[in-house]
Order: C-alpha cells, then sequence, then structure tokens
C-alpha cells in the first residue's frame, strides 16, 4: 500500500512538474511573441538608418528610421494616405520625431494629416506660406489638435536624429504665390552615407541651395519635383553629384514624370536610377560607410511621356554631363598630397580643408584619397 501511494506521489508530482513546465513555456512563448514580432519589425541595428521611400504613386513619401528615432518626409496623396500609415505602423512606428512637409501640394502634404491622427509626433517642420486650400486648413487642424506648433528652420539649421542628423537646405527665400520653390529641402546624413530630398523645389531653390555654401554632396538624390524638367539643373547635379537617383512618381501619371531632361541628364552623368513608379516601395539601409538596398536599381531612363522628345541635343548632353564630370568639387587639405570627396572623410582635418574642382586638384598633382574615393 506504502509503495503504491508512494508511486502514487510521484507520478503527482511528476504530472504537477510537466504541467509547470507546460506553464512557464507557454508564458515563455507568450513573453517571447512580442518580442520576436518586434525584432522582425525592427527597424535599426546600432549605427543604422533605413529610409524607405513609399510607393504612393504620383506624390512623395518618405521614412527614415535610425536607432528608435522616426522621420516622415511627406506623406503622399489622399489615395495613399492609409497605405502610409498601415505602412509606418508595420515597421514599428508609434511616434514619430520629426514630421516634414516639403510644401502644401496634395500630393505630398495628405498622408501627413492621417500621420498626425494616428501617431505621436513630436515636431512639425514646414514651410513658412500659407496655401489656399481646405486641405492645408485640414493640416494646421491637425497641428493644432496634437497641441503642436510649426516650425520654419532656417537654411543651415541642423538637428540630431538617432545615430546621424539633418540639415536644411531650402527654402531660402519664400515666394508669395508660389508652393513648389518653397519646399523644405534636406540633406539627411549617416556616417559618411547622405541624402539629398528637395520636395517640388524647382531651379529657382536649387540655385538657391548651390549658392548657400552647403555641402549638397550625397549618395542619394530624390530628383525635385517628380523628376519634372522645372528641377534637377545641371549645376544642381553639379553640386549634389549622387552615385544613385530615386524618383517617386505614378505609373502613367497626367504629367508625364519624369521628364526627358532630367532622364538623359542622369544617363549621361551614369547616376543609377530606382524609380517608384517601375519598382514600388524601395528601402535602403545605411551603415554609415555603405549602402544596402532591397532591389537593384531600375536604371530605366525612359520618360513618363514616350512622345517626350526632351528640349537638349544629346551632343549638349554629353558636353555638359563632362562639365559637370571636370568641374566635380573635392577637398584639399592645407597638407598632403591627396584629394577628398568630402571634407569629413576621416583623413583630413576638416577646418583647414579648401574646396577645389578637381581638374584644379589634379594639376596640382594630388591624387585621389584611398579612403573616400
Ligand atoms: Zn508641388
Ligand atoms: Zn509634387
Amino acid at each position: 500500500m506504502k509503495q503504491i501511494w508512494k508511486q502514487t506521489w510521484r507520478q503527482r508530482l511528476a504530472a504537477a512538474l510537466i504541467q509547470l513546465l507546460m506553464v512557464l513555456a507557454m508564458a515563455g512563448v507568450g513573453i517571447r511573441m512580442p518580442v520576436q514580432a518586434a525584432e522582425k519589425n525592427a527597424v535599426t541595428q546600432s549605427g543604422e538608418m533605413k529610409v524607405h521611400f513609399l510607393d504612393v504613386g504620383q506624390g512623395l513619401s518618405i521614412l527614415a528610421q535610425s536607432e528608435g528615432k522616426t522621420m516622415i518626409y511627406d506623406g503622399g496623396d489622399r489615395k495613399t494616405s492609409r497605405f502610409v500609415v498601415s505602412y509606418l505602423k508595420e515597421h514599428g512606428v508609434s511616434k514619430i520625431d520629426y514630421l516634414i512637409s516639403s510644401h502644401y501640394d496634395a500630393d505630398h502634404m495628405t498622408g501627413l494629416i492621417g500621420c498626425l491622427n494616428a501617431f505621436d509626433v513630436k515636431n512639425v517642420i514646414s514651410s513658412n506660406y500659407v496655401h489656399t486650400s481646405k486641405l492645408y486648413q485640414s493640416f494646421v487642424k491637425a497641428v493644432k489638435a496634437d497641441g503642436l506648433k510649426m516650425q520654419h528652420p532656417a537654411v543651415g539649421k541642423t538637428y540630431k536624429f538617432g545615430r546621424g542628423s539633418f540639415e536644411i537646405l531650402a527654402p531660402k527665400t519664400i515666394e508669395a504665390k508660389g508652393s513648389n520653390n518653397n519646399s523644405v529641402a534636406i540633406k539627411l546624413m549617416n556616417g559618411e552615407n547622405s541624402f539629398v530630398f528637395t520636395g517640388d523645389a524647382e531651379h529657382e531653390s536649387e540655385a538657391a541651395m548651390c549658392n548657400s555654401g552647403i555641402d549638397l554632396s550625397c549618395d542619394v538624390l530624390v530628383p525635385g519635383h517628380h523628376g519634372s524638367a522645372t528641377a534637377t539643373s545641371w549645376d544642381f547635379l553639379q553640386k549634389t553629384v549622387p552615385e544613385y537617383a530615386v524618383i517617386s512618381c505614378g505609373t502613367n501619371n497626367k504629367y508625364g514624370h519624369p521628364d526627358k531632361d532630367t532622364m538623359d541628364k542622369l544617363q549621361s552623368m551614369d547616376i543609377q536610377v530606382y524609380r517608384t513608379d517601375k519598382q514600388g516601395t524601395i528601402v535602403v539601409t545605411s551603415d554609415g560607410t555603405n549602402l544596402n538596398w532591397s532591389a537593384e536599381p531600375c536604371n530605366d531612363y525612359t520618360p513618363g511621356d514616350d512622345s517626350d522628345q526632351g528640349t537638349q541635343s544629346t551632343s549638349e548632353v554629353q558636353q555638359e554631363a563632362s562639365k559637370t564630370a571636370t568641374g566635380e568639387h573635392v577637398w584639399v587639405s592645407a597638407t598632403g598630397n591627396k584629394y577628398h570627396k568630402t571634407n569629413h572623410c576621416g583623413n583630413m582635418n576638416p577646418n583647414t580643408a579648401k574646396e577645389e574642382t578637381r581638374e584644379e586638384a589634379e594639376a596640382q598633382g594630388l591624387e585621389p584619397c584611398k579612403k573616400c574615393y
């Protein structure tokens, strides 16, 4: 009898232990699940910055994430407003540290109203003009409802953002009746990687950016105004010298974006091209040195409108492109025998560096720095 009782007691203990283990295992699973989900959506490793060029059809919307910080630069048009909000949620966004409205045209601003309603927004940066549209009133209302004020920072103002930073490039001046040229443009930086976003800024604002003295050179340029010929001047390309261009426009859009002139310029300068109308949403991760893209560039240089003949002859384009190549600006240190792509490549003192053309540097017998070239 005693033995039987013992066995039963042991069995009970074993059963209890198994139950306890199961409870623990379930609790463990319960705890692990959200962590796994968070890891899946997560955002960035230490030192990383992720930039998402959302496919919002004819419009613009860019999400940037770095070390728990979130920025949204424009939010696309009405049709894609819900997509933008759900895309951000899927990518672990609950608060937005910087919500930047380049300008108040519907194809850039509408989705931002959705974001103001859906997320905890900390800062709103926008352009210092008033639009007559009802939509603008809705935007103002949504900003107020969140207890926020629109900030209109001056050119040159720099903000810390996660591991990196961003600097305001435009607008230098506000056009009374303008909209596109009033776009807030920024340079987003993470270590040696940088991105330039100009909203719908056109030649006039691009010229002001070129004259600002700010280093515009970047790895990735989003050509202004969806690749329209009113933006992406030769001078601006010469200053930005991007390796990649990401064009945000809608398939078969009624404006014929991107324009043949813009695409000819990009092609002649061997700038690799991504397009949201051909490739959908595109994501790039910067580790501070290298860029890791979600897809290969499409390098499709065809204009949005096939009947677009362009305004420049092939020889004109080639001439300008070669001017751009030789007119490329480089940095030269006070001492040393190298020239550099940036004045902060790490192999020189940025305070004593001076800028000159590559041609001039080569004429002095200087050689390209191995680290930045
Ligand atoms: Zn616009
Ligand atoms: Zn636009």
